[in-house]
Formats: structure tokens, C-alpha cells, sequence
């Protein structure tokens, strides 16, 4: 037998794959609890879409009237940014979408999360990727892990599935599904860019003299009063320019630095993320797009006359994919409805915001009662394999549910509450099915979570 397929094996209670924004808060509530937890990242950072992708602002932790319904680990994380002068905290929203914004420094949160996963005992594994699973019956013995040193098998008793893909839930035979029903198309992918050198003094005095050429709810009266967050719009430009990109508008957020902006643009439709050909394509086509965007808003856009491309995304953004099927899936009517669980783990304020799977524009549904809706426990646990938990962008939800609970805010939500379940499931020796969801409630309050 060669050296390489002798596998190290190493135990602990909790395992979680993906450092992304769910990974991170569910390995820091899992390690709150004890118990001793393993996050598992491919590349060599945490942050997941928010750093290898460059999603920026974090969207949404209020509803439309600004009460706050995200708070928890998600809230710890902003206040330990501010603190290091790596947020300005929740602003309004500019693009007038929703209430409030946060803008954040990647570089400043990798460091701010790697701080509190050690704090919370969590030991991280960076630069390992998941790519098998050791199975009995319908439960998870161990993951399996490929690296620098070779192959590991990471043994627990509980997993928690935060790799955006549902990877550990597709490799273990968990039911999943993926895109809208019938023809499994996803939302698109976007290569995100930003640009330094803007003039948004410019921007904004553009946006106040043709209001019309912004989205409708731009609170373009205020903007003398508030700071240029997020703009939408610029229809007209975009409109006659024709750059070959199935959108309809120009979206681009301000910061971190003061001539900076982040631009969502691009626009990469009819791939699958989930497949290695598709994906070596859009990665190609995105960076394509970046250009031709750059240029764009170079040549006809008031106030980027002056502005140069300042960073590519290192990987294309995935809105979506795989998901895992649960115990319930969050749907359309239980978001639109504000409709409240028993099982509430989490509630989240952001509307639906379908990006068209094959269309130019965006499809949004907003949020009826108080503004928010709840995440039922259950949309967490997977049906068919009984120690594996999801959280973030892979919970079992329908596609226009995922549409809102994929936000990094709720994404962080679903986070705490999958960590914070898995490690009763091993302190209490039930099977996340069959942790009391009163207890597991009573856990999240005192972590401060908005349920
Ligand atoms: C184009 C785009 C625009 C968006 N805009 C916004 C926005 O403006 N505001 C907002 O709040 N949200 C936005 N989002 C949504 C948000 O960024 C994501 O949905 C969110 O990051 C999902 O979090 P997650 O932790 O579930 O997954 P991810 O962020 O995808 O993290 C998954 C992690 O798992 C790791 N991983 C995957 N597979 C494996 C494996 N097999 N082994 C080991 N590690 C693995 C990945 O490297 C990654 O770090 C946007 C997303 C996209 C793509």
C-alpha cells in the first residue's frame, strides 16, 4: 500500500465543512458550547463568498421599518469590525431596496473571525478540501479530507454542511436538490469587481438631477443628508451602450475606501456550479465581462471618468446550487406572508431577489406583517441522513426562498443555530431531529439571537 492512502484519522464532536459566513458562526456557537469542533475550509482564508468572491455589503440585519431581527454572533462579528475600524456599522440603503447596509473590509473580518473561532476553541483546517464521507446506516461516521499532508479522515458524531454546495450532503447520499423546479436553472453567477478612483460626489449629483434613470425606490431626496451606500440604475447609459450582458441596469455599492466601489455587473447564466466544466466556463466569461463592464462605466458613466479596476474577485460568485432536502422547505408564501414557526431559529428581514436564471432583470417579492419571517429548525436537519445539519446557502428551502434566506446576515443566522445544534445533539446524545427545539431557543437567546 502507497504512503498516500493510509489516512490519518482524527476525532472530535462536531464537524463543519465550509468557512464561509455559516461556517464561521457554526463552528464559533458549537465551540461556545464545548464541545470539541473542527471547521474544514478549501481555500487558505475564511469568509467564503463575502472574501473569495467579494460579496459586499452584508445585506440585510433589519427589516423595511429598521427593527433589528439579526443580531447574535452575525451582530458580534460587525461590533468586533467597528471596533477595528473595519465597518461603519448598519447604514441606509441607498439603492432603497431595504433598510439598512453593512459595509465591511474583508481583510479586517478574516482576522476578526479567525480571532473569535479561537477564542471559541474551534480548531480550523484551512486548505482541505472535503471529498468523501464514511457512511453506517443513514449516519456520517466521518468526512474525508485531502491536503498538503495527505489524506485525513476527520471523525464526529454530528456534521454541519456549510459549503454553500451541500457537498457533505451530495457525498453522503443526503437527498438534495438544486435551481427552480422543472428545469433546475439557478440563479445567475456574477464575477464581482471593484473599481477605485470615483468621483460619487459626481455620482450623487447625477442621481439627484435624473432621479428617473435610478431605481424607483432611491430615496434620491435624502441623498444630501446620507452617505452614497449602494446605486442602482443608470438605465439610460446602460441601455444605449448595449454591452453584451443579459442585465438591465448598473448595480455597484461604495467602499471600503472612500474612491472605491464594488461592482455587480456581471452576469453568467445556463451554468451549473456544481460542475467543474461549467464552472472553469463562467470563471472565464465573468473575468470577460469585468472588462467590458470597466469600460463601460469608464467611457459613458458621470463620476467614473477617472476610475481603474483596483481587484478581481478570486472566484466566480454562487448564488446558487445544490440544497439540501430537510424535515421542511421554506417557501415562497411562508417569506411573502411573514409567517412565524414554533421551531423558529432564525428570522430574517430581506425580500425575495430572484436574479433572473435566464432573463435580464430581477424579480422581488416583499415581506408582508411586521417585515420579517421566520427559519423553522426543521428547514436545517437533513430527511434522510440523521446526523447532518445544513446551514446558510444550503438549507432545504424552495428556489424563491432561497432567494432571501441565502443573504449573508441570514446566512450567519442559520450559522449560529446549526452550530449551536449540533453541539446539543452531542452534549444531550439525541440526534439533531430529536434536540428539544425549546432548549435549543433557549441557547440561541442567550447568545443573543433576535428569536
Ligand atoms: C454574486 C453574488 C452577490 C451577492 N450579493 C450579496 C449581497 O450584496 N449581500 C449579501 O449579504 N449577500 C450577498 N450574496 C449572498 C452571499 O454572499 C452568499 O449566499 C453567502 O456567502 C452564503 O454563505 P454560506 O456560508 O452558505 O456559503 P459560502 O459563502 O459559499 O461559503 C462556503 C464555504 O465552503 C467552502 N467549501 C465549499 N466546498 C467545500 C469542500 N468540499 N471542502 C471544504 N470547503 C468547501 C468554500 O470555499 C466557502 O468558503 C451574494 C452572493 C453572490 C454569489
Amino acid at each position: 500500500m502507497s504512503r498516500s492512502s493510509h489516512a490519518k484519522i482524527v476525532e472530535a464532536d462536531v464537524v463543519i465543512v465550509g468557512g464561509g459566513p455559516a461556517g464561521i458562526t457554526a463552528a464559533i456557537a458549537a465551540g461556545r458550547q464545548g464541545v470539541r469542533t473542527i471547521l474544514v475550509e478549501r481555500y487558505g482564508f475564511v469568509g467564503g463568498m463575502s472574501t473569495a468572491a467579494m460579496v459586499y455589503p452584508w445585506m440585510t440585519f433589519h427589516t423595511d421599518s429598521g427593527e433589528q431581527v439579526i443580531k447574535g454572533i452575525a451582530q458580534e462579528i460587525v461590533d468586533r469590525l467597528q471596533e477595528r475600524g473595519g465597518s461603519p456599522g448598519h447604514l441606509r440603503d441607498t439603492v432603497g431596496f431595504v433598510h439598512t447596509l453593512t459595509p465591511y473590509h474583508p481583510e479586517v473580518y478574516q482576522v476578526v473571525a479567525t480571532d473569535m473561532l479561537r477564542e471559541a476553541g474551534v480548531k480550523l483546517l484551512l486548505h482541505s478540501f472535503v471529498d468523501g464521507v464514511e457512511m453506517t446506516d443513514n449516519t456520517i461516521c466521518a468526512v474525508r479530507i485531502t491536503n498538503k499532508s495527505g489524506r485525513t479522515e476527520l471523525r464526529a458524531k454530528v456534521f454541519v454542511d456549510t459549503s454553500g454546495d451541500a457537498d457533505v450532503a451530495h457525498l453522503s447520499g443526503a437527498e438534495t436538490v438544486q435551481g427552480r423546479d422543472g428545469d433546475r436553472q439557478s440563479q445567475p453567477m456574477t464575477m464581482k469587481f471593484r473599481m477605485r478612483g470615483v468621483d460619487l460626489a459626481k455620482v450623487k449629483d447625477y442621481m439627484q438631477q435624473h432621479p428617473e434613470d435610478f431605481y424607483e425606490k432611491t430615496p434620491v431626496d435624502q441623498l444630501s443628508d446620507i452617505p452614497l451606500t449602494g446605486v442602482s440604475g443608470f438605465y439610460s447609459h446602460w441601455k444605449k451602450a448595449n454591452v453584451p450582458v443579459n442585465r438591465d441596469q448598473v448595480l455597484f455599492f461604495t467602499g471600503p475606501a472612500e474612491d472605491e466601489v464594488l461592482i455587480n455587473c456581471t452576469r453568467v447564466q445556463g451554468l451549473d456550479a456544481t460542475n467543474a466544466e461549467d464552472l472553469t466556463r463562467a470563471e472565464q466569461e465573468g473575468r470577460k465581462q469585468v472588462l467590458m463592464i470597466a469600460e463601460f462605466l469608464q467611457r459613458d458613466v458621470p463620476g467614473f471618468e477617472k476610475a481603474s479596476i483596483s481587484a478581481v474577485a478570486p472566484q466566480i460568485g454562487i448564488r446558487e446550487s445544490r440544497r439540501i432536502v430537510g424535515h421542511y422547505a421554506l417557501a415562497k408564501e411562508d417569506v411573502i406572508a411573514g409567517r412565524k414557526f414554533d421551531d423558529v431559529i432564525a428570522r430574517s428581514g430581506y425580500p425575495i431577489d430572484i436574479h433572473d436564471p435566464s432573463g435580464k432583470g430581477v424579480v422581488a417579492a416583499f415581506i408582508a406583517g411586521d417585515g420579517a419571517y421566520d427559519i423553522p429548525y426543521r428547514c436545517l436537519i437533513s430527511c434522510n441522513v440523521r446526523n447532518l445539519l445544513a446551514a446558510g446557502r444550503c438549507i432545504s428551502t424552495t428556489h424563491e426562498a432561497l432567494a432571501t434566506t441565502r443573504l449573508t446576515p441570514s446566512c450567519m443566522a442559520t450559522g449560529q443555530a446549526a452550530g449551536t445544534a449540533a453541539a446539543l445533539s452531542v452534549l444531550l446524545e439525541a440526534e439533531p431531529l430529536l434536540v428539544p427545539v425549546d432548549r435549543l431557543q433557549e441557547e440561541l437567546r442567550k447568545e443573543k439571537a433576535a428569536i
